[in-house]
């Protein structure tokens, strides 16, 4: 199995000259709105280097139109976010872990798990 990594193409930009900090790799730095240093200019998608997907880009700008057109302040929401392994047998997830479900809503009296094979997923869509 290989892997290789993708880095924010922000060099040349002059976003230094006007104050928009970046970290070590070039992705720029973003609060929790989405708003940069520069409290004009905001930043959504893989040039945050938060989570790189294609959904993740999408509901982020999602709140960020929010925030910026709707008068309504709204975070990205990173708790439930998809991911795939395009493997053979192909693997996903997503949601909680069942440790992250225990130590989240440690009320609960009693937790169900259940368990499935590659086969019963692949036939529910999952
Ligand atoms: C090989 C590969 C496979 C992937 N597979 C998946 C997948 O299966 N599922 C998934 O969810 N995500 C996948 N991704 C990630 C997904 O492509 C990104 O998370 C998503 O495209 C991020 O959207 P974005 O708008 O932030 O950035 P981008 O889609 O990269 O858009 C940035 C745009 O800005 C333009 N641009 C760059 N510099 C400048 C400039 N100086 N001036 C003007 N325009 C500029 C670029 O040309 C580009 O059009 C994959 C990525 C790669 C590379």
């Amino acid at each position: 199995m290989f892997a290789t990594g993708r880095r924010p193409n922000t060099k040349n930009l002059g976003l230094e000259s006007v104050g928009v900090k970046m970290n070590k790799n070039g992705a720029i730095e973003a609060d929790e709105y989405s708003c940069t240093t520069v409290p004009s200019i905001w930043t959504v998608g893989d040039v945050t280097d938060r989570i790189n997907l294609t959904p993740v880009a999408l509901m982020e700008g999602g709140a960020l139109a929010k925030t910026l057109f709707q008068n309504e302040p709204t975070k990205p929401d990173y708790r439930a976010v998809p991911s795939a392994v395009f493997s053979q047998p192909p693997i996903g997830q997503v949601g909680l872990t069942e440790e992250q479900v225990r130590n989240c809503f440690t009320y609960l009296q009693q937790l169900k798990v259940g368990k499935m094979g590659h086969e019963a997923k692949a036939a529910a869509g999952v």
